[in-house]
Protein backbone atom coordinates (compact mmCIF):
# COMPACT_ATOMS: atom_id res chain seq x y z
CA UNK A 1 0.00 0.00 0.00
CA UNK A 2 0.88 3.22 -0.78
CA UNK A 3 1.16 6.58 1.25
CA UNK A 4 -2.31 8.60 0.05
CA UNK A 5 -1.69 11.86 -1.77
CA UNK A 6 -3.85 15.17 -0.51
CA UNK A 7 -3.10 16.89 -3.76
CA UNK A 8 -5.44 14.45 -5.65
CA UNK A 9 -8.17 14.57 -3.19
CA UNK A 10 -8.27 18.93 -3.03
CA UNK A 11 -8.34 18.55 -6.70
CA UNK A 12 -11.25 16.44 -6.69
CA UNK A 13 -12.93 18.77 -3.68
CA UNK A 14 -12.28 21.63 -6.32
CA UNK A 15 -14.47 19.88 -9.30
CA UNK A 16 -17.51 19.66 -6.77
CA UNK A 17 -17.16 22.86 -5.90
CA UNK A 18 -16.72 24.31 -9.37
CA UNK A 19 -19.92 22.43 -10.50
CA UNK A 20 -22.05 22.95 -7.30
CA UNK A 21 -21.90 19.32 -5.92
CA UNK A 22 -22.30 18.56 -2.77
CA UNK A 23 -20.56 15.08 -2.86
CA UNK A 24 -19.10 12.54 -4.54
CA UNK A 25 -20.22 9.12 -4.12
CA UNK A 26 -16.88 6.72 -4.96
CA UNK A 27 -17.86 2.59 -5.85
CA UNK A 28 -14.64 2.04 -8.35
CA UNK A 29 -11.95 0.81 -5.62
CA UNK A 30 -9.38 2.14 -8.33
CA UNK A 31 -11.04 5.62 -8.19
CA UNK A 32 -10.61 5.05 -3.94
CA UNK A 33 -6.78 3.24 -4.42
CA UNK A 34 -6.06 6.56 -6.69
CA UNK A 35 -7.25 9.40 -4.32
CA UNK A 36 -6.20 7.67 -1.02
CA UNK A 37 -3.64 4.93 -1.15
CA UNK A 38 -5.94 2.43 0.08
CA UNK A 39 -6.31 -0.56 -3.14
CA UNK A 40 -8.69 -3.21 -2.56
CA UNK A 41 -11.24 -5.27 -4.85
CA UNK A 42 -14.45 -5.55 -2.47
CA UNK A 43 -16.08 -8.00 -5.15
CA UNK A 44 -19.36 -8.21 -3.95
CA UNK A 45 -19.19 -6.18 -1.04
CA UNK A 46 -19.43 -2.14 -0.58
CA UNK A 47 -16.90 -0.27 -0.47
CA UNK A 48 -17.82 3.54 -0.99
CA UNK A 49 -15.61 6.92 -0.23
CA UNK A 50 -17.89 9.70 -0.08
CA UNK A 51 -16.34 13.12 -0.66
CA UNK A 52 -18.09 16.79 0.45
CA UNK A 53 -17.47 20.14 -1.30
CA UNK A 54 -16.69 22.01 2.15
CA UNK A 55 -16.36 18.93 4.78
CA UNK A 56 -13.92 16.04 5.36
CA UNK A 57 -14.50 12.96 3.24
CA UNK A 58 -15.13 9.45 4.86
CA UNK A 59 -14.53 5.57 3.77
CA UNK A 60 -16.83 3.12 4.22
CA UNK A 61 -15.45 -0.49 3.89
CA UNK A 62 -16.01 -3.98 5.16
CA UNK A 63 -14.65 -4.69 8.61
CA UNK A 64 -11.81 -7.21 7.99
CA UNK A 65 -10.41 -4.14 5.70
CA UNK A 66 -10.57 -1.39 8.19
CA UNK A 67 -7.12 -1.74 9.24
CA UNK A 68 -5.83 -1.72 5.94
CA UNK A 69 -7.09 1.61 5.31
CA UNK A 70 -5.71 3.12 8.62
CA UNK A 71 -2.06 1.64 7.38
CA UNK A 72 -2.01 4.49 4.32
CA UNK A 73 -2.21 7.05 7.18
CA UNK A 74 -6.09 7.77 6.31
CA UNK A 75 -6.86 10.79 8.68
CA UNK A 76 -10.50 10.92 7.68
CA UNK A 77 -13.59 9.28 8.42
CA UNK A 78 -13.35 5.49 8.74
CA UNK A 79 -16.88 3.06 9.08
CA UNK A 80 -16.16 -0.75 8.71
CA UNK A 81 -19.16 -2.69 8.58
CA UNK A 82 -19.96 -6.62 9.59
CA UNK A 83 -21.54 -8.83 6.64
CA UNK A 84 -24.91 -9.00 8.16
CA UNK A 85 -25.43 -5.66 8.69
CA UNK A 86 -27.26 -2.96 6.17
CA UNK A 87 -24.16 -1.59 4.61
CA UNK A 88 -25.75 0.70 2.01
CA UNK A 89 -28.05 2.01 4.78
CA UNK A 90 -25.18 3.05 6.91
CA UNK A 91 -23.44 5.36 4.24
CA UNK A 92 -26.59 6.96 3.63
CA UNK A 93 -26.81 7.78 7.43
CA UNK A 94 -23.17 8.65 7.53
CA UNK A 95 -24.13 11.18 4.81
CA UNK A 96 -26.92 12.73 6.37
CA UNK A 97 -25.31 13.34 9.40
CA UNK A 98 -23.03 15.71 7.28
CA UNK A 99 -25.77 17.11 5.05
CA UNK A 100 -29.38 16.45 5.35
CA UNK A 101 -30.70 17.41 1.85
CA UNK A 102 -28.09 17.43 -0.52
CA UNK A 103 -29.11 19.34 -3.91
CA UNK A 104 -26.54 17.71 -6.28
CA UNK A 105 -24.69 14.94 -6.22
CA UNK A 106 -21.97 12.65 -8.65
CA UNK A 107 -21.80 9.10 -8.99
CA UNK A 108 -19.63 7.12 -11.31
CA UNK A 109 -21.72 5.66 -13.70
CA UNK A 110 -19.10 3.32 -15.43
CA UNK A 111 -19.20 1.61 -12.12
CA UNK A 112 -22.09 2.42 -10.09
CA UNK A 113 -24.24 -0.75 -10.70
CA UNK A 114 -28.63 0.02 -11.12
CA UNK A 115 -28.88 -2.38 -7.56
CA UNK A 116 -26.63 0.01 -6.06
CA UNK A 117 -27.90 3.36 -7.74
CA UNK A 118 -31.60 2.81 -6.82
CA UNK A 119 -31.28 2.22 -3.09
CA UNK A 120 -28.91 5.79 -3.17
CA UNK A 121 -31.59 7.58 -5.14
CA UNK A 122 -34.65 6.42 -3.33
CA UNK A 123 -32.42 7.74 0.07
CA UNK A 124 -32.65 11.00 -1.39
CA UNK A 125 -35.10 11.45 -3.67
CA UNK A 126 -34.61 15.10 -3.66
CA UNK A 127 -30.88 14.96 -5.24
CA UNK A 128 -30.08 15.41 -8.79
CA UNK A 129 -27.55 12.70 -9.36
CA UNK A 130 -27.12 13.45 -12.64
CA UNK A 131 -23.42 13.78 -12.95
CA UNK A 132 -21.09 12.04 -13.80
CA UNK A 133 -17.90 11.65 -12.23
CA UNK A 134 -16.50 9.02 -14.67
CA UNK A 135 -15.16 11.66 -17.43
CA UNK A 136 -13.83 13.72 -14.55
CA UNK A 137 -11.49 10.61 -12.65
CA UNK A 138 -10.69 9.89 -16.32
CA UNK A 139 -9.05 13.17 -16.37
CA UNK A 140 -7.36 13.42 -13.25
CA UNK A 141 -5.58 10.02 -14.29
CA UNK A 142 -4.49 10.58 -17.64
CA UNK A 143 -1.40 12.56 -16.43
CA UNK A 144 0.80 10.43 -13.97
CA UNK A 145 2.65 11.67 -11.26
CA UNK A 146 6.35 10.85 -10.79
CA UNK A 147 5.28 8.16 -7.96
CA UNK A 148 3.05 6.57 -10.59
CA UNK A 149 5.95 6.62 -12.89
CA UNK A 150 8.30 4.73 -10.50
CA UNK A 151 5.93 1.48 -10.28
CA UNK A 152 4.97 1.61 -13.91
CA UNK A 153 8.51 1.03 -14.55
CA UNK A 154 8.79 -1.46 -12.03
CA UNK A 155 6.11 -2.85 -13.46
CA UNK A 156 7.41 -2.93 -17.30
CA UNK A 157 10.86 -4.42 -15.19
CA UNK A 158 8.84 -7.59 -14.04
CA UNK A 159 7.16 -8.01 -17.58
CA UNK A 160 10.75 -7.76 -19.45
CA UNK A 161 11.87 -10.67 -16.89
CA UNK A 162 8.15 -12.35 -17.61
CA UNK A 163 9.43 -12.55 -21.53
CA UNK A 164 12.50 -13.78 -20.31
CA UNK A 165 10.73 -16.81 -18.77
CA UNK A 166 8.72 -17.35 -21.49
CA UNK A 167 11.27 -17.42 -24.51
CA UNK A 168 13.01 -19.68 -22.28
CA UNK A 169 10.17 -21.96 -21.77
CA UNK A 170 9.45 -22.03 -26.08
CA UNK A 171 9.63 -25.75 -27.46
CA UNK A 172 7.91 -27.38 -30.15
CA UNK A 173 4.97 -29.56 -29.53
CA UNK A 174 4.14 -27.66 -25.94
CA UNK A 175 0.86 -26.05 -25.80
CA UNK A 176 0.28 -21.77 -25.59
CA UNK A 177 -0.46 -22.57 -22.51
CA UNK A 178 1.69 -24.81 -21.47
CA UNK A 179 4.00 -21.47 -22.12
CA UNK A 180 1.64 -19.20 -20.42
CA UNK A 181 1.72 -21.06 -17.03
CA UNK A 182 5.51 -21.80 -17.27
CA UNK A 183 6.23 -18.17 -17.88
CA UNK A 184 3.38 -17.01 -14.91
CA UNK A 185 5.19 -19.62 -12.61
CA UNK A 186 8.40 -17.96 -13.14
CA UNK A 187 6.54 -14.42 -12.80
CA UNK A 188 4.73 -15.24 -9.51
CA UNK A 189 8.22 -17.31 -8.18
CA UNK A 190 9.82 -14.06 -8.51
CA UNK A 191 7.02 -12.46 -5.71
CA UNK A 192 5.05 -10.35 -8.66
CA UNK A 193 1.49 -10.84 -7.01
CA UNK A 194 -0.32 -10.81 -10.72
CA UNK A 195 -0.75 -10.50 -14.11
CA UNK A 196 -2.52 -7.44 -14.90
CA UNK A 197 -4.47 -9.89 -17.94
CA UNK A 198 -4.47 -13.36 -18.68
CA UNK A 199 -1.06 -13.78 -19.91
CA UNK A 200 -1.64 -14.19 -24.11
CA UNK A 201 0.72 -17.00 -26.20
CA UNK A 202 -0.40 -17.49 -29.48
CA UNK A 203 1.27 -19.75 -32.30
CA UNK A 204 1.57 -19.66 -36.06
CA UNK A 205 -1.67 -18.65 -37.73
CA UNK A 206 -3.59 -18.68 -34.09
CA UNK A 207 -1.71 -15.32 -33.94
CA UNK A 208 -3.91 -13.49 -36.43
CA UNK A 209 -6.76 -13.44 -34.23
CA UNK A 210 -5.76 -10.26 -32.01
CA UNK A 211 -8.58 -10.69 -29.94
CA UNK A 212 -7.85 -14.80 -29.76
CA UNK A 213 -7.15 -16.68 -26.64
CA UNK A 214 -4.20 -18.91 -25.19
CA UNK A 215 -5.38 -21.97 -26.41
CA UNK A 216 -4.28 -26.09 -26.30
CA UNK A 217 -2.95 -25.96 -29.47
CA UNK A 218 1.06 -27.17 -29.82
CA UNK A 219 3.59 -24.62 -31.09
CA UNK A 220 4.95 -25.44 -34.58
CA UNK A 221 8.93 -25.50 -35.74
CA UNK A 222 9.38 -22.34 -38.06
CA UNK A 223 6.41 -20.52 -37.33
CA UNK A 224 6.26 -17.31 -34.95
CA UNK A 225 4.99 -17.06 -31.66
CA UNK A 226 3.46 -14.10 -29.63
CA UNK A 227 3.16 -12.86 -26.39
CA UNK A 228 1.39 -10.31 -24.90
CA UNK A 229 1.63 -10.02 -20.90
CA UNK A 230 1.65 -7.63 -17.99
CA UNK A 231 1.85 -7.80 -14.47
CA UNK A 232 0.81 -5.63 -11.33
CA UNK A 233 3.17 -3.46 -9.46
CA UNK A 234 1.79 -1.64 -6.43
CA UNK A 235 -1.90 -1.50 -8.64
CA UNK A 236 -0.05 -0.15 -11.55
CA UNK A 237 0.29 -2.29 -14.57
CA UNK A 238 2.58 -3.42 -17.37
CA UNK A 239 1.46 -4.26 -20.88
CA UNK A 240 3.81 -5.60 -23.88
CA UNK A 241 4.26 -7.37 -26.98
CA UNK A 242 6.55 -9.43 -28.46
CA UNK A 243 6.61 -11.50 -31.72
CA UNK A 244 9.40 -13.75 -31.79
CA UNK A 245 10.30 -17.31 -34.05
CA UNK A 246 10.52 -20.61 -32.68
CA UNK A 247 13.21 -22.48 -35.21
CA UNK A 248 13.84 -20.57 -38.46
CA UNK A 249 11.14 -17.84 -39.82
CA UNK A 250 10.89 -18.17 -43.39
CA UNK A 251 11.50 -14.57 -45.52
CA UNK A 252 7.42 -13.54 -45.34
CA UNK A 253 7.92 -13.93 -41.61
CA UNK A 254 11.11 -11.67 -40.90
CA UNK A 255 9.56 -9.42 -44.02
CA UNK A 256 5.80 -8.86 -41.90
CA UNK A 257 7.59 -8.67 -37.95
CA UNK A 258 10.26 -5.90 -39.91
CA UNK A 259 7.32 -3.91 -41.11
CA UNK A 260 5.57 -3.87 -37.49
CA UNK A 261 8.89 -3.05 -36.06
CA UNK A 262 9.82 -0.30 -38.21
CA UNK A 263 5.65 1.23 -37.34
CA UNK A 264 6.11 1.10 -33.59
CA UNK A 265 9.88 2.49 -33.44
CA UNK A 266 9.07 5.50 -35.87
CA UNK A 267 5.83 6.13 -33.86
CA UNK A 268 7.30 6.12 -30.23
CA UNK A 269 10.33 8.08 -31.77
CA UNK A 270 7.58 10.49 -32.52
CA UNK A 271 5.77 11.01 -29.23
CA UNK A 272 6.45 14.05 -27.93
CA UNK A 273 4.49 16.65 -25.66
CA UNK A 274 2.12 18.85 -28.98
CA UNK A 275 1.83 15.76 -31.32
CA UNK A 276 -1.60 14.61 -31.16
CA UNK A 277 -2.68 11.01 -30.52
CA UNK A 278 -3.68 10.74 -34.45
CA UNK A 279 -0.64 11.68 -35.54
CA UNK A 280 1.10 9.26 -33.65
CA UNK A 281 -1.19 6.33 -34.78
CA UNK A 282 -0.49 7.80 -38.70
CA UNK A 283 3.34 7.53 -37.98
CA UNK A 284 2.51 3.76 -37.55
CA UNK A 285 -0.38 3.38 -39.82
CA UNK A 286 1.20 4.93 -43.02
CA UNK A 287 4.24 3.00 -42.73
CA UNK A 288 1.99 -0.27 -42.33
CA UNK A 289 0.15 0.74 -45.06
CA UNK A 290 3.07 1.84 -47.63
CA UNK A 291 4.28 -1.54 -47.27
CA UNK A 292 1.02 -2.91 -48.78
CA UNK A 293 0.04 -4.45 -45.34
CA UNK A 294 -2.62 -1.51 -44.24
CA UNK A 295 -5.99 -3.63 -44.34
CA UNK A 296 -4.19 -6.27 -41.98
CA UNK A 297 -3.87 -3.60 -39.56
CA UNK A 298 -7.42 -3.81 -37.63
CA UNK A 299 -7.00 -1.86 -34.48
CA UNK A 300 -5.94 1.46 -32.66
CA UNK A 301 -2.20 2.28 -32.28
CA UNK A 302 -2.64 2.15 -28.26
CA UNK A 303 -4.72 3.22 -25.35
CA UNK A 304 -4.12 4.64 -22.45
CA UNK A 305 -2.85 2.87 -19.27
CA UNK A 306 -1.54 3.24 -15.73
CA UNK A 307 -3.75 1.61 -12.84
CA UNK A 308 -5.59 -0.17 -15.78
CA UNK A 309 -4.94 -0.47 -19.51
CA UNK A 310 -8.50 0.64 -19.90
CA UNK A 311 -7.67 4.49 -19.52
CA UNK A 312 -7.06 7.65 -21.68
CA UNK A 313 -5.38 8.64 -24.23
CA UNK A 314 -6.77 6.54 -27.01
CA UNK A 315 -3.80 6.62 -29.79
CA UNK A 316 -5.83 6.75 -32.70
CA UNK A 317 -7.50 7.99 -35.75
CA UNK A 318 -9.68 11.18 -35.18
CA UNK A 319 -7.97 11.89 -31.91
CA UNK A 320 -6.92 15.33 -31.95
CA UNK A 321 -5.87 15.25 -28.17
CA UNK A 322 -2.78 16.69 -28.06
CA UNK A 323 0.24 15.03 -26.14
CA UNK A 324 1.57 16.24 -22.48
CA UNK A 325 4.11 15.10 -20.32
CA UNK A 326 3.17 12.46 -17.62
CA UNK A 327 0.40 10.93 -20.47
CA UNK A 328 1.34 6.82 -20.16
CA UNK A 329 -0.18 4.83 -23.43
CA UNK A 330 0.87 1.67 -25.74
CA UNK A 331 2.13 1.78 -28.61
CA UNK A 332 1.11 -1.29 -30.42
CA UNK A 333 1.27 -1.64 -34.63
CA UNK A 334 -0.10 -5.13 -35.46
CA UNK A 335 -0.32 -7.25 -38.80
CA UNK A 336 -2.97 -9.96 -38.97
CA UNK A 337 -2.94 -11.96 -41.89
CA UNK A 338 -5.69 -14.63 -41.35
CA UNK A 339 -4.61 -18.26 -42.10
CA UNK A 340 -1.00 -17.35 -41.92
CA UNK A 341 0.09 -14.99 -38.89
CA UNK A 342 0.15 -12.27 -36.62
CA UNK A 343 3.18 -10.03 -35.50
CA UNK A 344 2.38 -7.36 -32.58
CA UNK A 345 5.22 -5.68 -30.78
CA UNK A 346 4.06 -3.23 -28.39
CA UNK A 347 5.97 -0.98 -25.79
CA UNK A 348 4.21 1.06 -23.16
CA UNK A 349 5.49 4.85 -22.87
CA UNK A 350 5.12 7.71 -20.67
CA UNK A 351 5.78 10.67 -22.45
CA UNK A 352 8.66 13.22 -21.11
CA UNK A 353 9.71 16.85 -21.52
CA UNK A 354 10.80 15.94 -25.50
CA UNK A 355 9.56 12.34 -26.42
CA UNK A 356 9.29 9.48 -24.46
CA UNK A 357 10.42 6.62 -22.80
CA UNK A 358 9.37 3.03 -22.48
CA UNK A 359 8.16 0.99 -19.61
CA UNK A 360 9.58 -2.56 -21.25
CA UNK A 361 13.24 -2.54 -22.73
CA UNK A 362 13.21 -6.23 -23.84
CA UNK A 363 15.00 -6.58 -27.28
CA UNK A 364 12.32 -6.09 -30.54
CA UNK A 365 14.00 -7.55 -32.97
CA UNK A 366 12.95 -10.90 -34.26
CA UNK A 367 14.87 -12.78 -31.67
CA UNK A 368 15.02 -16.80 -32.68
CA UNK A 369 14.54 -20.00 -30.06
CA UNK A 370 14.73 -23.34 -29.90
MN1 LIG B 1 -2.08 -3.08 -24.93
MN1 LIG C 1 -0.92 -5.99 -24.74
Amino acid sequence: MTKMNENRLNKLRQILNQNGLDFAYISDFKTIQYLTGFGSNPYERILAMVVFSDQDPFIFAPALEVEVVKSVGWPYGLYGYQDNEDGLQMIYDHIKERIAQPKKAAVEKDNLTLSRFYPLQTAFPETDFSFDLTPVIERLRLIKESDEIEKLKQAGHDADLAFEAGFKALKAGKSELQIAAELEYATKSRNVPEMSFGTLVQTAEHAADPHGETSSLPLKNNALVLFDLGTVYKGYISDASRTVALGTPSDHMREVHQIVLEAQLAAQAAVKPGKTAAEIDKTARDIIEKAGFGQYFIHRLGHGMGMSEHEFPSIMQGNDLVLEPGMCFSIEPGIYIPNDLGVRIEDCVYVTKDGCEPFTHMSKKLQQFG
